[in-house]
């Protein structure tokens, strides 16, 4: 169902005490929206973040998880851990594992496919970088990143899938698609699926834009009739710029 979502994506930050706090201050200062919120805080602060949100409409996404169920895996966390804890969303194809990390198109079909056979709900990651822009390749790179990851998903997969474009160019960068550029992709990206698999699809699932997404330019990104909502990094740290992005939508 499509939905407007605005997600903080915590990164590396926060440590126990910072987490308490930040989640303290969301908590309080919420205000009565419809969209859906999402935080996403390192895995080691996931247990405390559901716990500390079971009361409250925040919900708590991983940042990553591992496509294997278990096993000898050093430093990786299954996708049944993270649901023992209440945790049944996770960000998957964030640019910084496919940069840093190496994971690759194929490496997070394997990803996508086991957190939907465990029946979580998977925000997918994917944008082009800023050569790939300036070449004009962007719709390519994105629609190869869709092919090669998602469609050879069954349609139905879609309904547990939020998309999240962002353009690597304006992640951390200061640096924001213009919301028509953002306006852009997203159509793109419906045509996509429409062509791909069908006009249901393309109009249920909720496309979110990421990249220095912030309290100034927020409810401009969002006014877009294909945008609906925001992945949020930096943003997301600090509780009254990303409440003030969660009152823009
Ligand atoms: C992100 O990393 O997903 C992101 C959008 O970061 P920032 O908002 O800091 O650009």
């Amino acid at each position: 169902m499509r939905s407007k979502i605005v997600a903080g994506n915590w990164k590396m930050n926060n440590n126990k005490g910072e987490t308490q706090n930040l989640l303290s201050d969301l908590k309080k200062g919420l205000p009565a929206t419809e969209a859906e919120v999402i935080v996403a805080p390192a895995f080691v602060n996931l247990a405390q973040a559901s716990e500390a949100l079971e009361e409250s409409s925040i919900q708590v996404s991983a940042q990553n998880m591992h496509f294997a169920s278990n096993g000898a895996f050093t430093g990786e966390i299954s996708a049944d851990m993270l649901l023992s804890i209440g945790v049944d969303t996770v960000i998957i194809g964030h640019s910084e594992r496919r940069a840093y990390f190496g994971e690759t198109d194929d490496f997070l079909a394997k990803k996508v496919e086991t957190a939907l056979s465990m029946k979580m709900r998977i925000i997918f990651c994917f944008g082009e970088e800023l050569e790939d822009r300036k070449s004009g390749s962007h719709f390519e790179v994105v629609g190869n990143q869709l092919k090669n990851a998602l469609f050879s998903l069954p349609e139905e997969a879609f309904q547990s899938i939020v998309l999240a474009y962002e353009p690597v160019w304006a992640i951390g960068t200061g640096e924001t698609a213009s919301p028509e550029q953002a306006q852009e992709m997203h159509a793109f990206i419906r045509k996509t699926l429409s062509q791909t698999y069908s006009e249901s699809v393309a109009q249920e699932i909720s496309i979110l834009y990421g990249g220095s997404v912030k309290p100034a330019n927020a409810s401009e990104i969002f006014s877009k009739p294909d945008v609906d909502g925001g992945l949020i990094g930096g943003a997301s740290l600090v509780a009254a710029d990303f409440l003030a992005i969660v009152k823009a939508i």
